[in-house]
């Protein structure tokens, strides 16, 4: 789950990384008051929005005047925001951050994140802050420093020294660092989040450090343990489908393709996409029914992937263990009969009472086309949607 920047930034607050006064604002108006509640000359108006690059993409900008404050916030404020992580179409503005402009000497990054080689958590840093760090580890990975926290210990002193010297730190800013470093870390391991960046943490012309961007994200595993953070979703920043998915229970996922893939178990529905690609096929979503499907989940299931307009056809895989095969065939008619299903469905059903399934949608009258093998049927789906 993500959370926006200025909440972002509460949290770091709670946990003693410093960061510039501000507040969120929701109308023009709002935005104003926040502006004359900070004082001082110069604000940034800052485009709240899940997603990175909005400086770039003209959704941060420093106002000198109040009146400025008011006329970028009516700019920014209801803008398709368009990002490298948006994609094409953007994303609508619905809330700002308005925060005090800082006296920015040097840009750095950091970030605290899972690293699944090393089954660790990794304390990243770099001196190219501000910057997209995927460019950063791509053109110049040596200028990324990387330490791991044994879950034991915490990050130590030393390695959060390792880090501010490794970027260039001013000695005499190095113990601020430090205790920056290993506040982000406690932080991110108490959020059970899965990253907590910050890009950029700037150093200030009196010495100062300070986050000046926030992101996170957390796991959604655990957030069963943390209600505050739950409060936070915005669900206007999320994809309806996936929204509605998880209502069932189902884990969805939307991406390009036109080929639905509805598949028991999340191996399976991974070894399915795959199997796709491979046929020449593009998936339209990563959809896992789990093991205890129903007949409803099903329906749901087949609903919420026929919203997709680009959906040219459906590919069930169904691996029957504990789940029957009958029990499947059973769901996919009831969910073909109540949504109209009018794009070719290939079936694949293995395991558990095969035959009484492959029967049942044989009998059923519906136009599914059977097979037995995942080749055959990425062959038939990418046949049929062609
Ligand atoms: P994004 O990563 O989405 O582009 P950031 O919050 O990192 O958004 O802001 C982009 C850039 O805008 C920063 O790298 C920084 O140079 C500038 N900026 C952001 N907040 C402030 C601020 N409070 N004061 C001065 N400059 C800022
Ligand atoms: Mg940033």
């Amino acid at each position: 789950m993500k959370i926006h920047e200025y909440q972002g930034k509460d949290i770091l607050r709670q946990f003693g990384v410093p960061v510039p006064r501000g507040f969120p604002a929701f109308t023009v108006q709002e935005a104003v008051e926040a502006a004359q509640k900070l004082g001082g000359s110069v604000w940034v108006v800052k485009a709240q929005i899940h997603a990175g690059g909005r400086g770039k993409g003209g959704g941060v900008k420093l106002a000198r005047s109040i009146d400025e404050v008011r006329t970028l916030a009516g700019q920014i404020l209801g803008m398709q925001l368009v990002t490298h992580q948006t994609g094409p179409q953007g994303q609508k503005v619905r809330r700002l951050l308005i925060e005090e402009a800082a006296d920015i000497k040097k840009e750095y990054y950091v970030a605290a994140l899972t690293d699944r080689a090393t089954q660790k958590v990794a304390m990243m840093a770099s001196s190219e802050g501000g910057m997209d760090i995927e460019e950063v580890a791509h053109k110049t990975p040596e200028k990324i420093i990387k330490v791991f926290v044994d879950p034991l210990v915490g990050l130590t002193d030393a390695q959060a020294l390792e880090l501010a010297r490794g970027i260039g730190v001013p000695e005499a800013s190095q113990a601020e660092a430090v205790q920056l470093f290993k506040n982000l870390y406690r932080c991110y391991m108490e959020t059970d989040a899965s990253l907590a960046e910050i890009n950029p943490l700037i150093l200030e012309g009196n010495g100062h450090l300070k986050a000046l961007d926030a992101k996170f994200n957390f796991d959604s595993n655990a957030l069963f343990r943390h209600p505050e953070i739950v409060a936070c979703r915005d669900l206007d920043e999320e994809d309806p489908a996936e929204i509605e998915a998880s209502k069932f229970d189902l884990s969805y996922i939307s991406l390009d393709g036109n080929i639905g893939c509805l598949v028991n178990g999340a191996g399976l529905a991974m070894a399915t996409m795959d199997t796709i690609k491979l046929f020449g096929g593009e998936p339209a979503n990563f959809l896992d029914v789990g093991g205890g499907a129903t007949a409803e989940k099903v329906t749901e299931a087949f609903k919420i992937m026929l919203r997709n307009p680009k959906v040219k056809g459906i590919l069930v895989n169904i691996f029957g263990g504990i789940m029957r095969c009958d029990t499947i065939a059973e769901g996919v008619i009831a969910a073909c009969k109540a949504v109209n299903l009018n794009v070719p469905l290939v079936v694949r059903m293995k395991g558990t009472n095969e035959d009484i399934g492959k029967k049942m949608l044989a009998e059923s009258g519906l136009p599914i086309i059977s097979a037995d093998t995942m080749a055959e049927a990425a062959t038939k789906i990418v046949a049929a949607v062609k």
